[in-house]
């Protein structure tokens, strides 16, 4: 299997960004935890099937889709509830992601998990790279992309883990601040770096 490398870091860090530049510049293959998050409970999935059977027909749309907002509320108040539902699918995520894993035929792939510090799955990568950025500019960042304000891009930010949390389980990091903050050298440098790894392990 090829080199994993765990590509992490808070709410508008640039985690995509940087996926995409690896991507487009180097052919690296990304596996996306929220992608494959989506997957698993799409129409017709057996994931879905399980939730509508557990939460009954209001956990689903007029057209048989998950309904989002309606399991927020579920798992959000009530503890159980939350548990029941990732006892659930973490395991199929996690099932998928290796299966995706194994299909890479890239030197090393980026395994894209934004909640990798959170839910201590640096097991999961050989190594981890973290984007790191300063908290004032990703609040603008949250804010101007996601059109929200503030007090919801900060409360966002205050449920994660900290910069230092994520540092603290880095391999390598990427620094995102400034608006001119040169990635692509920082990328080409690291993906010189990966190769070398692979190379020796091959
Ligand atoms: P999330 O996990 O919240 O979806 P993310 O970590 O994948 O976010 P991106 O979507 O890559 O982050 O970046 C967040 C926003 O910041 C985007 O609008 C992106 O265009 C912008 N951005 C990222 N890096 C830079 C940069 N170096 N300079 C200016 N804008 C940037």
């Amino acid at each position: 299997m090829a080199l994993i490398i765990g590509l992490t870091g808070g709410i508008a860090s640039g985690k995509t960004t940087v996926a995409n530049l690896f991507h487009d510049q180097f052919g690296i293959e990304i596996v996306d935890a929220d992608v494959i998050a989506r997957q698993v409970v799409e129409k017709g999935s057996e994931g879905l099937q399980a939730i509508h059977q557990h939460f009954g027909d209001e956990i689903l749309t007029a057209d048989s889709e998950l309904n989002r907002a309606e399991l927020r509320k579920r798992i959000f108040a009530n503890e159980n509830e939350k548990a029941w539902v990732n006892q659930l699918l973490h395991p199929m995520i996690r099932q998928r992601m290796e299966q995706k894993l194994k299909q890479v035929t890239s030197p090393y792939a980026l395994l894209v998990v934004p909640l990798l510090t959170e839910n201590n799955l640096q097991h999961m990568a050989d190594r981890v790279l973290v984007v790191d950025v300063d908290e004032e500019t990703q609040i603008e960042r949250a804010m101007s992309r996601d059109k929200v304000p503030m007090e919801q891009a900060k409360s966002i930010l205050a449920a994660q883990a900290t910069r230092e949390q994520r540092l603290a389980i880095a391999d390598d990091v990427i620094k995102n601040n400034a608006k001119n903050q040169k990635l692509l050298p920082q990328i080409t440098e690291l993906h010189k770096k990966y190769l070398a790894i692979s190379r020796k392990n091959l």
